[in-house]
């Protein structure tokens, strides 16, 4: 079989289950094409795609500006590593800086090594600035955490199957209960070698679970009262995710430039990754102002993608995606839309207990056991009738669009989702 003849769906799959490891369980569908809110399979089925690659593609598939600045810079100059200066880095910097309200910003690829990058820059900060005796430090992390993969962020993981057999586990994290602040305050309290708390402004893979009002902004309160710093990883929720540039963002209803200027909480360190490049390119990065960023030299951290011409100039293209076509305000728009449909839908069935979320960040909990199959069951006659969404967590399933979704085709989908349950 020559290697570009085209497969059917069922030769796909085969081939990643025998070639692959199975780290991974898919949905069975195949995808060959995608352009905005749409995906195709091999076979030529069409679908929206309410998982938007884990919000990822936020500014939808294949967006026409995106690939062009990322094709118009792969044929330009696509990797120099940081041993030299390029002349698209900087601008980036400049870019991204002036847009989230930092001084500084320090490139890396994926979401976790970001979320790694900033646990640095936080135990350095620590010892160097808060003056914490060597090896002392501790971040405080919260239950039913996702902050990506590796080794370090496994260790402070409680998810057993992300866990078990991993060990021996990285040291230096406290784990505390999910909005809940007397636990924060208790345990900032507790110790004089707090360097940071890392929190997610909504668990995502948790199952998209909004804390109250105000906990984010009383959890940063608490961190400046204890010289702790505030690290977002808003590697999920930000870029217009949840209706506001940041979901860190005041509920501004970003009229001009998608709510900068009204934070309701300023972290210390923002994590982005996802759709900071609008899914065309692993680009990720760590934002910071001097008085933190500063204490990483030369030689302290790097990367050998991070900071390449192509994720600038793709990172560029897709924050201005965002600007130009208001996506944080459609999302917030949509996003009340969804929820105020599917609550009424609630009261007519069973099946589903209620839905949460904020903007296009939603979830439905199917009232089943955690470990039914009903969820995904309910996953597969969506993906049948043309809509792709995945269950995290057994009996919760996740939508999130891309966010260049128009009104009449959420009500398509809504229409869909409702159809699909109510055949159950
Ligand atoms: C996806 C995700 C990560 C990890 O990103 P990768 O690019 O998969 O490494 C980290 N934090 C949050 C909140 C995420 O949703």
């Amino acid at each position: 079989m020559a290697v570009l003849d085209k497969l059917t769906s069922q030769e796909a799959i085969e081939l990643e289950n025998k070639y692959g490891a199975h780290n991974y369980h898919p949905l069975p569908v195949v995808l060959s094409r995608g352009e905005g809110v749409y995906v195709w399979d091999v076979e030529g089925k069409k679908y929206y795609d309410f998982l938007s690659a884990y919000s990822a593609v936020n500014q939808g598939h294949c967006h026409p500006k995106i690939v062009d600045a990322m094709t118009n810079q792969a044929k330009t100059l696509s990797l120099t590593s940081r041993a030299f200066y390029n002349d698209m880095l900087g601008r980036y910097e400049k870019f991204a800086t002036e847009y989230f309200g930092f001084d500084k910003l320090l490139p890396m690829n994926t979401g976790a090594e970001a979320v790694e990058t900033a646990l640095k820059i936080a135990r350095k900060w620590a010892y160097e600035v808060k003056g914490i005796d060597e090896n002392k430090a501790q971040i405080i992390v919260c239950e039913n955490n996702f902050h990506g993969r590796t080794t370090t962020i496994i260790s402070f993981s409680n998810d057993p199957i992300a866990r078990k057999n991993f060990g021996p586990y990285t040291k230096g994290f406290l784990k505390i209960e999910y909005d809940n602040l007397q636990e924060l305050q208790e345990t900032l309290e507790s110790s004089n070698n707090i360097a940071a708390f890392l929190v997610e402004p909504i668990q995502g893979e948790a199952g998209v679970f909004v804390p109250s009002e105000g906990y984010l902004a009383a959890a940063k309160k608490m961190c400046e009262d204890h010289n702790v710093l505030f690290i977002a990883d808003e590697v999920q929720t930000g870029i217009a995710r949840t209706g506001r540039l940041l979901a860190t963002c005041g509920n501004c209803s970003c009229p001009e430039k998608n709510c900068s200027g009204t934070p309701e909480v300023k972290p210390d360190v923002l994590i982005l990754g996802k759709a900071l490049s609008g899914g065309a390119y692993p680009v990720s990065a760590v934002l910071a102002n001097d008085s933190v960023m500063n204490v990483i030299r030369p030689g302290n951290h790097g990367s050998t993608f991070g900071g390449n011409p192509i994720a600038a100039a793709v990172a560029m293209a897709a924050l201005e995606v965002v600007a130009d076509e208001k996506l944080a305000i459609n999302a917030d728009k949509l996003g009340k839309i969804f929820r105020a449909e599917l609550t009424e839908f609630c009261k007519t069935t069973d099946l589903v207990s209620f839905v949460r979320g904020s903007g296009l960040l939603n979830a439905i909990l199917i009232n089943d056991t955690e470990d039914s199959s009903t969820a995904w069951d309910i996953c597969i006659k969506l993906r049948d009738n043309g809509l792709l969404a995945k269950p995290t967590h057994g009996n919760i399933i996740r939508f999130a669009p891309p966010l260049v979704m128009t009104e009449e085709q959420l009500m398509d989908c809504i229409s869909i989702i409702k159809k699909t349950i109510s055949e159950f």
